[in-house]
């Protein structure tokens, strides 16, 4: 296997890749044998992984050191390039659709890929480029006013992630203190963000009606390619969750109460779980790659595991330093069929499962890289991805001791009930998205009431108190995927689901757990989100009784 320090970048050359895909158009349009739309098709695959791979590359080579100005300005190529590119890739698709070995190729490689270039037609063209132009220029403005975010604090100016520690504090004091900063520096933009917000809402509906459709909620279920569920399948999942997840978290809240000795509990105490902190690891930053390949080693049973082979050959890197990217991915290498493992660990006590999750992620991309013959087709839509990855860390319970020692007791009863906690609040935010794409006249005003209707049913036991911008409605602006990736939030749910069935089957039978999650992991992104789920044997989170089963389970385990 290549090291990752050989791989040597090179930029595409967009000319170059026009003409090659006006040559595979015109071969796939005009062969009348399969041998020859085949040849034509897999060299356009070709193409794509190739671009696709630079394109990775240069992302990770500019996060790894984002002092190196050589890849700052190759990312902005890309800003430039990818349009044209997913043009051109669109033109191609839709060739394939009705080219004259069409019925032929869908016989030979299933109907996976014809699937998505039909919804690529369904919800792209050229009419709607310009609103695309807009729409994507907003979500940056917001993108923008996020990562700019100065708070002061304590004599001190943080942005939001620097203020976190301070809200999750053991001190009562400081966290409120914090939450108030977040107020205050809310309440000031609230005017620019409820801006912004009804713009993204009136150029979406507008796209979405030149589209041919009724509202942005049938254009934002394409979008994100859900093949075989709909808005009805997801009302249905929202209420199971209000129905058998709510109660419990609203008995988790009283028990947190109790635990940190309060009177009341207050909007600003929700993320300070433990009187003494959240646990967090013994093993000390230097060793997380070897212990993470021992903790793989130990679930796969396999010498070495996925992730020796990734970190000898340096395709991870765990740590955060000076001029590195924050946050964390896997990102996977097409030509190479390899994912690289990036994350910013700092002794935190979100590091462990960090490094698992992206370590699930990439055992997938590993095991899916034979799925199919074409490079769209590898990786599933985004609520299968998530299970890939959550799933393991539901898994990775029985060895936790590795990480915490005598505190992973306490990691996995805090990872559970943090998992329990987050179903309600991703259930309300795309509650609240259906109800203002229904209503896009809607004032902002209004939107902020709709999202104090849904705290009042998802969160029950919420109480604000001089926190003016939070206690009218105003939470929902914090939440980037609102404003840039809309109708996304549910999938995290819907994995979650999936996730604890494979945790409730481990929890008697790890290694037919392991062969479900593996059967997933191997089907890659070759079929739709339901027929992936009952190939590994897993049930719809649709089900009712799933969800009731999965509810039961988790107060079993939290002793509930
Ligand atoms: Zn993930």
């Amino acid at each position: 296997m290549i090291d990752f320090k050989n791989i040597e970048y090179v930029r595409p050359s967009l000319e170059d890749f026009k003409e090659k895909v006006q040559n595979i158009r015109f071969r796939l349009m005009t062969s009348q044998e399969v041998e020859a739309a085949e040849s034509a098709i897999f060299e356009y695959e070709k193409l794509m992984s190739k671009f696709d791979t630079a394109y990775a590359l240069c992302n990770i080579l500019h996060d790894l050191d984002t002092s190196n100005e050589f890849y700052t300005d190759e990312l902005e190529f890309y800003d430039e390039a990818i349009p044209t590119v997913s043009e051109l890739s669109s033109g191609v698709l839709s060739i394939l659709l009705n080219c004259p070995c069409a019925e032929q190729l869908r016989l030979k490689y299933g109907p996976m890929i014809f699937r998505k270039a039909q919804n690529q037609k369904e919800t792209i063209n050229k009419e709607v480029i310009g609103l695309l132009t807009e729409e994507s220029a907003l979500e940056n403005e917001y993108g923008q006013l996020q990562s700019e975010a100065e708070i002061v604090f304590a004599g001190k100016t943080l942005n939001l992630s620097l203020l976190t520690p301070h809200m999750e504090s053991t001190n009562r004091i400081e966290r409120k203190a914090a939450a108030k900063a977040i107020d205050d520096y809310y309440m000031m933009r609230k005017p620019k963000f409820d801006q912004i917000y009804d713009d993204l809402v009136r150029v979406r509906t507008e796209a979405a009606r030149k589209l041919g459709f009724e509202s942005f909620t049938q254009l934002g279920y394409k979008r994100m390619e859900r093949y075989d569920y709909n808005r009805e399948d997801v009302d249905r999942f929202r209420n199971a969750i209000l129905k058998y997840i709510v109660p419990i978290t609203v008995k988790l809240r009283e028990l947190q109460q109790e635990r940190l000795g309060l009177d009341s509990l207050m909007f600003y105490d929700l993320p300070c779980m433990f009187k003494d902190g959240n646990p967090t690891p013994v093993v000390s930053m230097k060793d997380y790659e070897k212990v993470t390949g021992e903790f793989f080693r130990k679930m796969f049973e396999a010498d070495p595991s996925f992730f020796d082979v990734l970190s000898d050959h340096g395709f991870t890197d765990l740590l955060s330093r000076k001029n590195k990217s924050t946050g964390g991915y896997c990102m996977y290498l097409e030509d190479y069929a390899i994912p690289f493992i990036f994350m910013n660990g700092n002794g935190t006590a979100d590091d462990v499962a960090t490094v698992i999750h992206e370590g699930g992620h990439a055992y997938a991309a590993i095991k899916s890289s034979e799925s199919s013959p074409f490079v769209e087709c590898l990786s599933p839509t985004l609520e299968t991805c998530e299970i890939h990855s959550t799933a393991m860390e539901y898994m990775s319970y029985p060895f936790m001791n590795m990480f915490y020692g005598d505190a992973a007791e306490a990691y996995c009863q805090h990872h559970m009930v943090d998992g329990l906690l987050f179903l309600p609040y991703g259930c309300m935010v795309d509650e609240f998205q259906h109800i203002i794409y229904d209503d896009p006249d809607m004032t902002p005003d209004a939107r902020h009431k709709v999202w104090k209707s849904l705290e009042e049913k998802y969160q029950p036991f919420i109480r604000y108190d001089d926190q003016p911008f939070h206690a009218a409605g105003g939470a929902w602006m914090k939440k980037d995927h609102i404003f840039t990736s809309p109708f996304y939030y549910i999938d995290y749910c819907l994995s979650q689901i999936c996730a604890l069935q494979l945790w409730n089957e481990s929890r008697v039978d790890m290694k037919s757990a392991l062969v479900k999650y593996n059967t997933l992991c191997e089907a890659g992104g070759n079929d739709t989100f339901l027929n992936l789920l009952k190939k590994a044997g897993l049930k719809s989170p649709f089900d009712v009784d799933v969800i009731k089963t999965i509810a039961y389970s988790c107060c079993d385990f939290l002793d509930l």
